[in-house]
């Protein structure tokens, strides 16, 4: 599932590609996949790029918002002078576009095209104005991100839910936006906690290590460029996952701890698959 981290690396890839380009025209494949009325964002430009948690937002020139989710297995890919595909790895990275699971593309003026795939069509883009971007169910409810936390802000939030095992607490978006399930895990290991503990049973200290674990493992993540096509195919031509850069729990149950040799489980937490090192996390 696409986390915060490659949602900011579409962001950021998409800016240098799409920015002030000119929508000719808007396919759209399945209707459930774009909300709004296709009227308002042909012949607009699209300004500036924006992300607020996991949902990506484009303004245009109308100043109409486009807000994509790219939920379990969105993908934006573009298609002109270069490529750039971003989102959840699979083979519609490397596919003729319009593939198999595009759901909505835009054509640009200069003939470029941006592609939303989404196999499981849990995704969407919805065209909203500024007044529906405000109102925005999810975006009202969304907490702040990592860096964007103070230490006490987030201390404060975990003694609101004393009782409740510490990583159900972060994955809620309205307590702290944009952690997922794999960057739990690695803030987790990074702080050297127990994910199922609660949140009522940490030190002080133990909180701000793990929020500065949360900043670190996206930090990361983001700047290794997410799972982008560029890192997805291996040099050798095979497919890989970013995850295997940096991951140093996650996905990782019976491989041998990175940092003190013992060996990586897996149990659940919050109805989640969650990796942990006993030698490493108490
Ligand atoms: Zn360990």
């Amino acid at each position: 599932m696409p986390e915060l981290p490659e949602v900011e690396t579409i962001r950021r890839g998409l800016e240098k590609l799409i920015l002030h380009k000119k929508i000719k025209n808007v396919v759209i494949l399945c209707e459930k996949s774009f909300r709004g009325d296709p009227k308002w964002v042909v012949g607009q430009k699209m300004d500036r790029l924006d992300r607020r948690g996991k949902a990506l937002l484009i303004q245009l020139s109308n100043k109409m918002w486009m807000m994509a989710h790219l939920r379990m297995t969105g993908q934006m890919i573009f298609e002109g002078g270069e490529k750039f595909a971003a989102g959840h790895p699979d083979g519609g990275f490397t596919e003729k576009m319009p593939g198999r699971h595009t759901r909505v593309y835009f054509d640009f003026e200069d003939g470029t095209h941006l592609y939303f795939n989404d196999q499981r069509k849990f995704g969407f883009i919805a065209v909203l104005d500024e007044l529906g971007l405000a109102e925005d169910s999810f975006l009202k409810k969304l907490a702040p991100e990592p860096w964007d936390m103070k230490s006490e802000d987030f201390w404060g939030m975990l003694q609101r839910h004393k009782s409740a095992p510490i990583k159900a607490v972060i994955l809620d978006q309205s307590n702290i936006a944009g952690v997922g399930n794999i960057y739990a895990d690695e803030g987790c290991f990074y702080a050297g906690i127990l994910p199922w503990r609660r949140c009522g049973d940490l030190e002080r200290e133990e909180s701000d290590l793990l929020l500065k674990g949360l900043c670190e493992v996206m930090q990361a993540a983001i700047d290794s460029g997410g799972s982008t096509m560029k890192d997805y195919v291996r040099a050798d031509g095979t497919k890989g996952s970013y995850l295997e850069k940096f991951a140093q729990v996650f996905r990782r149950d019976g491989l041998e701890c990175r940092r003190c040799g013992g060996m990586i489980e897996k149990t659940r937490v919050a109805g989640r698959g969650t990796h942990y090192c006993r030698g490493c996390q108490k």
